[in-house]
């Protein structure tokens, strides 16, 4: 009789239940929904370089901005779009001739034109009816079919729309000759399960040729959503490196990408050990830190302290790892601290070639838990500090704003 496998793996078991695109673009919002992250501004030629970076490493779709945004934004996208990069350029637009011609302008491929869905989206944001919405829609549309683009049709806050306009909406724009079609859980309300019964009815009521979401993390679920969404035929999930967006974020590329290749074993087309590398360009332009215990690129992720897991990883990386550190381009580290065992210590030592005897190994064990366990946190309090202080509210602070104010001239009307 054959041995038994060292672990079983029961994803085989659902494989009958997904239905995963085999061509899934990645469609990264890193530089429009990221940057919308409060604080987060980019430069046209800090997009670019994060660009370049997700085109060599196989990203085969990146959203570069809103052109009407600002003079700067606009330059931005141009410069995208003319870099000679493998992955297909995207600009955003509203439902606005003048936001299409934007991006026809900027030479952007591929155009993403979002109208909001709900009733209080519409009522209180955009003061628009649902006819309004419609015909502004079909025509914009119409207007980048016409000029050449590859048009995905986006409604924010779809997941909390009535389902018949939803279905008037999206219907509507694949008569016009939208390609693509993105549904979106704009304030991360959605659950695995109740997203899954959404996009079914969506797709027995739609049909989309294309079908593409946009998830938030507000309940840390995004990630779980799109999988989610993939699983149910989804094939271009909208993902941002580290996780960055809107209030929590959206869900992370690089977890999107391990999850349907590490745990599905579907190919996305990325090379995933690059993908450190990328969160690591990503955290220093945005300047938003990476968590610790961040899945994958955090610190902690492919780090062992305690010592009934550093034994294990010792004897076999499958005990305490699911997937090798170098695939996504990193390493192991062994933490030494209060937790460490003997067997991590032994190992350490090999890099001198040094067996001690027992006793001695463990004097040293109580040595390295008496000096990590005894050590200041004065150094790390006062770096939680100053993170407090420039995390905790970014942008202008209430001096720099009044002080602008009274430089325009802005007066307080007195009697
Ligand atoms: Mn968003």
């Amino acid at each position: 009789m054959d041995a038994p496998p060292l672990v079983e793996n029961y994803h085989a078991a659902t494989a009958s239940d997904r239905r995963i695109p085999a061509d899934v673009v990645i469609w990264d919002e890193t530089l429009r929904d990221g940057e919308q992250m409060p604080g987060v501004h980019f430069s046209p030629e800090e997009k670019l370089r994060i660009a370049e970076l997700m085109s060599e490493i196989g990203v085969p779709l990146l959203n570069a901005g809103i052109p009407v945004v600002s003079a700067e934004e606009a330059r931005a996208v141009e410069r995208l779009a003319h870099a000679g990069l493998r992955a297909k350029v995207l600009a955003a637009a509203r439902t606005v001739p003048a936001d299409v011609e934007a991006v026809v302008r900027s030479g952007a491929s591929h155009i993403a034109i979002f109208v909001a869905a709900s009733e209080v989206h519409l009522r209180y944001k955009l003061k628009m009816t649902q006819e309004q919405v419609l015909s502004a829609s079909r025509a914009t549309v119409r207007q980048a079919k016409a000029a050449g683009l590859h048009v995905a049709f986006v409604t924010e806050d779809t997941v909390r729309a009535p389902f018949d306009f939803v279905e008037r909406l999206y219907r509507a724009v694949l008569e016009e000759g939208a390609d693509r079609v993105v549904v979106s859980d704009t304030v991360g309300i959605m659950t695995p399960l109740t997203f899954r019964w959404f996009l079914r009815e969506f797709d027995r009521r739609v049909h989309p040729p294309d079908l593409s979401v946009h998830c938030h993390n507000d309940f840390g679920l995004a990630t779980a959503n799109t999988l989610t969404a993939l699983e149910a035929g989804a094939r271009a999930p909208h993902v941002c490196v580290n996780g960055l967006g809107e209030r929590a974020g959206n869900a992370a590329l690089e977890e999107v990408v391990l999850c349907l290749e590490a745990l599905y074993g579907v190919k996305t087309g990325l090379r995933t050990e690059r993908l450190y590398e990328l969160s690591q360009l990503v955290e220093e332009l945005s300047g938003v830190p990476i968590a610790a215990n961040k899945a994958l690129v955090g610190y902690n992720a492919f780090s062992h302290e305690a010592g009934i897991h550093t034994h294990g990883i010792l004897a076999h990386t499958l005990t305490y790892e699911p997937l090798q550190p170098e695939v996504v381009g990193r390493a192991r580290q062994m933490i030494l601290g209060k937790h460490t065992g003997k067997a991590a210590l032994a190992e350490k030592l090999k890099e001198r070639n040094a067996t001690p005897s027992d006793p001695l190994l463990a004097e040293l064990l109580q040595r390295v838990k008496r000096e990590t366990e005894s050590r200041s946190k004065e150094e790390l309090r006062a770096f939680l500090a100053e993170y407090r202080r420039l995390f905790g509210r970014p942008g202008l602070s209430d001096a720099e704003f009044w002080r602008m104010v009274d430089e325009v001239g802005i007066r307080a009307v007195t009697a």
